[in-house]
């Protein structure tokens, strides 16, 4: 064949490679090698559709954090979104994104030394079958849910609070749970769950049903000012997303980690467009105006920032660009020091 194509000398001799190849792929198929004897039978591995166990460690100090992944689950920010007209699909365009989108929910869990303390408790059953792994991440993480001493919780909406709980039961046995009691007051008030519109009325029973074993056993402290709760982990009021909404400060050796939880939901728009809100915010203006002033002095001071809805492990900085931030992930380190 290849003597009667007018092709130059340089491709037939790479008709000829690709031939001996195709011959070789044939004596294979045929399970025959080059030598005549059979070839190991050997099966196509099957592909495997599963993932690296989600946590991911770094110090702060003295303190060893683990991010912890309570799965992602696909928001259809396009509807959730609040913005000017085409703001939040140019934002997805620019960052190779559409709606729905893929969303991280994560949480941490902060080893002090002395106590060991987790930052919200990601979904649970309350957000469909994608989340609420997080019991099982600790696990994976070399640690249990009853080391666990105190858990701070940012706000109670159900993919930070959906974990605390299992069947009624405290998932965390032998923890405290903290969290500001502005959004205990509304969460947890009956009165402020019958008076709700009727599609916000699960966002009640979910936190009702997270938070009252606690409640019940006196495992339940809210508090009502900026403060430390465990020695170097401070709460600081973030109101806006939710009446209640804290931020938490690691401070170890002169490092510092900030926990923002929902101060922001959508990277590739929302940073670019900080006046961009969410339909969760129970307070549009104020969460805005909140996510300004704590992203201002987080880019100021160069901190670690920690945030539940970015992409695992969910742990960078945030730089000023313009009237809006540019987030700077942290590198990967196969090392914990
Ligand atoms: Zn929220
Ligand atoms: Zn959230």
């Amino acid at each position: 064949m290849t003597s009667t194509t007018p092709f130059p000398a340089a491709s037939r001799r790479r008709q000829t490679a690709l031939g001996r190849l195709a011959l070789v792929a044939a004596l294979a198929a045929a399970g025959l090698t080059f030598a005549g004897l059979p070839a190991p039978a050997e099966a196509a591995a099957p592909q495997l559709k599963t993932q690296a166990p989600g946590w991911y460690r770094l110090m702060v100090g003295s303190f060893e954090v683990t991010s912890l992944s309570d799965g992602t689950v696909a928001l259809p920010v396009d509807q959730l979104l609040h913005a000017p007209a085409g703001r939040v699909a140019e934002g997805l365009k620019q960052n190779f994104q559409k709606a729905p989108l893929e969303t991280s929910v994560n949480a941490w869990l902060i080893n002090t030394g002395s106590r060991l303390v987790l930052v919200d408790a990601g979904a649970g059953t309350l957000f469909g079958p994608t989340l609420g792994k997080l019991a099982a991440q600790i696990r994976a993480a070399g640690y249990q849910p009853e080391q666990v001493d105190d858990i701070l919780i940012t706000h109670m909406h159900p993919d930070h609070v959906g974990g605390l709980a299992a069947d009624g039961q405290r998932v965390f046995p032998n923890a405290t749970v903290h969290a500001d009691k502005a959004d205990a007051d509304y969460w947890l008030s009956t009165a402020k769950a019958e008076a709700a519109p009727k599609e916000a009325k699960g966002f009640f029973q979910g936190a009702q049903a997270s938070l009252t074993p606690y409640v019940q056993a006196g495992r339940f402290q809210p508090f009502e000012r900026d403060g430390e709760i465990v020695p170097g982990i401070r709460a600081f009021a973030a109101h806006g997303h939710t009446a209640g909404h804290a931020a938490y400060a690691v401070e170890s050796q002169g490092q510092r980690l900030v926990l923002v939880g929902d101060l922001i939901h959508v990277a590739s728009v929302q940073l670019a467009s900080p006046d961009v809100t969410i339909a969760f915010d129970t307070d549009e203006a104020q969460a805005a105006k909140t996510r300004a002033r704590v992203f201002a002095e987080l880019a100021r001071d160069g901190s670690l920032v920690a945030v539940t809805h970015f992409n695992f492990p969910g742990v960078g900085r945030l730089r000023q660009a313009g009237k809006g931030w540019q987030w700077v992930p942290l590198d990967y380190r196969s090392q914990v020091n």
